[in-house]
């Protein structure tokens, strides 16, 4: 019944999506025009100050951050970090971290995943042998390879659409299984059900990582607090995917109390993501804090990095938001001083796009940050053309309708809206579908038009039913 159900959906999925590229020519605007002036001091000395005006900021979007395809003038880009530099405070964490990640002095030992695994990923011989195996079904399989295939597919988590991603963990799957090793196990079904959220098969994903909770337990001593941290962090990974917070954080804080006996660099990973859960709750400040204590504590580069990135792409921008004066110039600086490239990973690449859009936003270039937010969504669906692009791209709305919403502009809002929407229903996440009908209803209110009421009742229609179909299923019994 259900899987009937999700195929219609699927197929509505490619309408919405051949829609989309019509809606994403839209959205660019006109592009702005190329701008060939450079900052002045005295806007360069205000930014780095932290007290510039919104002239000066709104400059500073156009010039640093651009249209899409722009990239930020090189040239005042290092006089901007120059600046900030002379007369930011060194001893302030996120300060000293945007420095140390500039110099290369941070710990640069590599994947997390491979240090708690202490293994390298599989060679493209091991791979090959044992894709055979599976094909075959024959022999005896060898649980102390799954790590390095767990690996191989871990190479591709910022590549969505790669087959090799899904491939490579069903076949640490079916390795782990047929050679009957707990630790094996737990491994390679709660790192599917991770392959599965980054698709967005959010039901799929739910029931591999209450199959690797499970055996986890069969696990004693060391191997069972690896297991158990490792399958608990992934729950909460599924648990922020579905926008439940509260659960996510919980499973986060536990996952870093068992990291903690192990390794802390992993106990500092499950802590950041635990900041990407207040952050995407609006717990902005809690947030902050989390994210600089890290800063503060960890010396690893990837933790370093991705905690820096969430302060200036996410924390910053929405307290800026808020009301709090001189954080969208800091998050700014902040990000000329650590001085990245843009990455070519598709999906570290819409990632670093959508965070620029960000910053636009915060520093009063709405219009900036939607051409940004449409170019990520584009790199997200060129990406991966099945649920994983669509399932990126709808998150992404959200921010687009935050936008839109205080815009004012009704029609682009409503189409975005019912689109994520879609979306959102078809893959199981309930609070995020209600959450983008609820921009187009708040707009409806203050407007006092109804255009969009029977679509709107239609989903929520569909909802009602849906939670009523899946309520007994999923980790925790509440997917
Ligand atoms: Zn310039």
């Amino acid at each position: 019944m259900r899987v009937t159900r999700f195929a219609v959906h699927v197929t509505r999925f490619e309408l919405h999506v051949t829609r989309f590229e019509v809606h994403v020519t839209r959205i660019l605007e006109p592009p702005v025009a190329v701008d060939t002036d450079h900052l002045s001091a005295s806007t360069i000395a205000a930014l780095a100050q932290a007290r510039a005006g919104a002239d000066d900021q709104i400059r500073a979007a156009e010039h640093l951050i651009g249209g899409p395809g722009q990239e930020p003038c090189p040239e005042c880009r290092r006089s901007l970090a120059e600046a900030f530099l002379s007369v930011a405070d060194r001893a302030r964490p996120e300060v000293a971290a945007a420095l140390a990640a500039r110099e290369g002095t941070l710990d640069s030992s590599g994947d997390l995943l491979k240090l708690l695994l202490k293994t390298e990923p599989a060679s493209a011989q091991t791979l090959m042998t044992w894709k055979q195996w599976v094909e075959g079904r024959r022999g005896p399989s060898d649980a102390s390879v799954v790590p390095a295939v767990i690996l191989a597919s871990y190479g591709y988590r910022f590549d969505a659409g790669n087959p090799e991603l899904i491939d490579l963990a069903r076949l640490a799957v079916a390795m782990a299984d047929a050679a009957r090793a707990p630790l094996a196990k737990t491994f390679a079904h709660a790192w599917l059900a991770r392959v599965r959220g980054i698709r967005g098969e959010l039901r799929e994903s739910s029931r591999e990582i209450e199959l690797a909770l499970r055996v986890a337990e069969e696990l004693e001593g060391a191997e069972l607090i690896m297991g158990r941290a490792y399958a608990t962090y992934q729950a909460a990974d599924l648990r922020l995917r579905l926008r439940d917070f509260g659960q996510a954080s919980e499973r986060f804080e536990r996952a870093a109390e068992l990291y903690r006996r192990l390794d802390v660099r992993m106990a500092h990973w499950a802590e950041h993501s635990l900041g990407i859960a207040l952050s995407e709750s609006g717990r902005y400040e809690e947030a902050r804090q989390s994210m600089t204590n890290l800063l503060a504590e960890s010396r690893h580069a990837l933790v370093v990095k991705a905690a820096l990135q969430g302060l200036a792409g996410e924390v910053f921008p929405h307290l800026a938001a808020e009301g709090e004066k001189g954080l969208a110039e800091t998050a700014l600086c902040l990000t000329a001083v650590e001085d990245s490239p843009l990455p070519t990973v598709p999906g570290l690449r819409a990632r670093a796009i959508w965070r620029s859009g960000r910053m636009a936003w915060a520093l009063g270039a709405p219009r900036l940050a939607l051409g940004r937010y449409a170019e990520a969504r584009a790199v997200f669906l060129a990406a991966s053309t099945d649920t994983a692009g669509l399932f990126e791209a709808a998150s992404l709305s959200l921010d687009m309708l935050e936008i839109l919403l205080r815009l004012g502009e009704r029609r682009r809002l409503q189409e975005l809206a019912l689109e994520a929407a879609v979306t959102f229903n078809a893959l199981g996440v309930d609070p995020a579908c209600l959450l983008a009908l609820g921009y187009v209803r708040q707009l409806e209110i203050r407007e006092g038009a109804g255009g969009y009421a029977l679509a709107h009742a239609r989903l929520s229609l569909e909802l009602a039913e849906k939670r009523r179909l899946l309520r007994s299923v999923g980790e925790g019994g509440v997917l």
